[in-house]
């Protein structure tokens, strides 16, 4: 590890905005850490909040202090979110409760210093979409701990290009709400590390690679993150604004010790090879995996220290993770398992979605194993399901919210054609329409008489038209009105101040021509008042 510190290329700004900023009553919004992206992406993740959830930073740490789960308990918890992956769980929740523990202890003095504690990293292997970062999504939930998640494959050894690794930890900083006592507690998970190793052959190993690798074992170990990126330009105003504001001095780093961090990978290749290795030792392969060929990710589960050397991974950095799970793959039954399940099924979504506007849907059960198989063949775990149910839905997402229908049902025939049968169930509620239109056409003239003291009664005959014209230019009753009768309140001011008037009839001719008619009915008010 380097004793010297980089010299900070901001170092002579951030002594010229001191300059500038000193007498001036000048305001900069300092960077708003809450609107920071927790998760690090943008994968839709199921309504999941729980009781559990501690509400808020200082009780989240409380809760640390107070922390008291059991292993099984967390495996509990995992289990009303995360379909299958019981080894998996099993291994996180004991890691968690090690890790957890001794944080505690360390808070309150009584770590115990004959031993040094090793750090319970876990790497995670297996498929994308099986779970690897629900299952500490969840964790990190109901611990109430702050979690970042990143691909390692946006790292670069310097930082200059790509980010640097501390970006992490700053990160976390950002979903603890700039709570640095919380975020050194949180956990920090870096997707796709496999991608950063590379075997050595003849190539020579990928020195960028090994340089995050290096750089991430710094992180994993114990360091002080400086919390104001030098390259950040925005972090360095906030520093100087700080100081400038003249609080307190706030902190400048944060501390990694008790940070978590978990690693994960799809690991295709390291599967290829254990297979290579062992089917070259038959007897000890047939005794510990029942593993079918073309499951190739079931081979994982006896990857072993020597296998990540040999993949391409540096020695110290594989023994910082020495807790190690693999995940298996989900079979078709296990993706329908999820959608009728876990408390974080997209379909859950789904019905929330709908509910927003008063709609509800039944779900039959072959429909279900329709969707799931259908869901298996996109090959990307469950998030296969998410582009099954958009598929199958999204038409009726946009469609039903302006229809009269508040229910429906999917059906096996409804995932073979979505379009079909939802003209079938528009044909067959069409009798309902009319009076969601009339209520339409109702809504625009309250709006109108709200805005301007003018109440515009339209006509059997002009509704009807309004209907007719809507459906086939395919627009709603609302934008309709609003652009026919826009700017018409000045012509009825006219009309109101020569005669009182504030209760206009529409007609069929309103409607097909509201200027033409609206001058019609000023000339006629102005000719009546001059022959009074
Ligand atoms: P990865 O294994 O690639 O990290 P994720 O954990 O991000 O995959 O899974 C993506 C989404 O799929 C999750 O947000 C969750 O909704 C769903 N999902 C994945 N695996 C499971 C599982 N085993 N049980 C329940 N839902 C799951």
């Amino acid at each position: 590890m380097s004793e010297k510190e980089p010299p900070n290329p901001f170092e002579e700004i951030q002594r010229q905005l001191k300059e500038l900023f000193k007498d001036s009553n000048v305001k900069v919004s300092a960077h708003n850490f809450s609107e920071a992206d927790p998760f690090g992406d943008d994968e839709s993740e199921g309504p999941g909040e729980t009781p559990e959830a501690p509400d808020s930073d200082a009780q989240a740490l409380e809760n640390i202090r107070n922390f008291h789960l059991k292993p099984k308990e967390i495996r509990d918890y995992l289990n009303r979110f995360v379909i299958r992956q019981d080894e998996a769980k099993k291994v996180l929740s004991v890691a968690i409760c090690d890790h957890y523990n001794h944080v505690r202890q360390t808070l309150a003095g009584e770590a115990g210093e004959a031993t040094e504690y090793s750090k319970q990293n876990l790497l995670f292997l297996g498929p994308t979409g099986v779970g690897k970062t629900y299952l500490m999504k969840s964790v990190a939930r109901l611990i109430g701990v702050p979690f970042v998640k990143a691909d390692a494959t946006k790292f670069s050894e310097t930082g200059y290009v790509g980010s640097d690794v501390e970006d992490l930890v700053r990160d976390l900083v950002k979903a603890a709400d700039g709570n640095i006592e919380l975020a050194e507690k949180g956990i920090i998970f870096v997707d796709e590390i496999d991608k950063i190793a590379s075997e050595a052959g003849a190539g020579g190993r990928d020195v960028s690679g090994r340089g995050v690798q290096i750089n991430l074992l710094k992180l994993m170990e114990e360091t002080e993150v400086n919390l104001f990126s030098p390259t950040d330009m925005m972090s360095q105003m906030q520093a100087v604004m700080e100081m400038q504001r003249g609080g307190k001095p706030r902190r400048k780093s944060i501390n990694t010790k008790n940070i978590l961090f978990i690693v994960s990978g799809a690991f295709d290749k390291l599967a290829e090879s254990i297979k290579k290795r062992v089917s070259q030792n038959e007897l000890g392969f047939g005794a510990t995996v029942s593993a079918k060929d073309e499951d190739l990710s079931a081979y994982l589960q006896l990857a072993e220290t020597g296998d990540f050397i040999k993949y391409g991974f540096e020695p110290e950095f594989i023994g910082r993770v020495p807790v190690r799970c693999a995940c298996s793959a989900l079979s078709a039954a296990d993706l329908a398992h999820i959608m009728t399940t876990s408390e974080g099924s997209v379909l859950h979504q789904y019905r929330d979605d709908f509910r927003g506007y008063g709609i509800n849907f039944d779900i039959t059960p072959e429909a279900i194993v329709a969707i799931a198989e259908s869901a298996s063949k996109e090959g990307t775990g469950a998030r296969g399901i998410m582009t099954v149910l958009e598929r199958i839905f999204r038409d009726y997402k946009f469609e039903l919210p302006s229809t009269a229908i508040k229910h429906f049902e999917v059906t096996t025939g409804m995932i073979e054609n979505p379009a079909a049968c939802l003209q079938a169930l528009k044909a067959k509620n069409a009798h309902l329409q009319q009076d969601v239109w009339e209520s339409d056409v109702k809504r625009f003239a309250k709006a109108f008489e709200k805005t301007h003291g003018f109440t515009l009664e339209f006509k059997p005959l002009a509704v009807e038209a309004l209907i007719i014209e809507a459906s086939e230019k395919d627009r709603t009753i609302q934008s309709l009105c609003e652009e026919k009768f826009k700017d018409f309140e000045h012509g009825l001011n006219i009309i109101h101040r020569n005669t009182g008037q504030t209760v206009f009839k529409l007609g069929k001719l309103a409607i097909a021509d509201p200027d033409k008619e609206l001058s019609k009915w000023v000339v006629r008010c102005i000719e009546s008042t001059k022959e009074k």
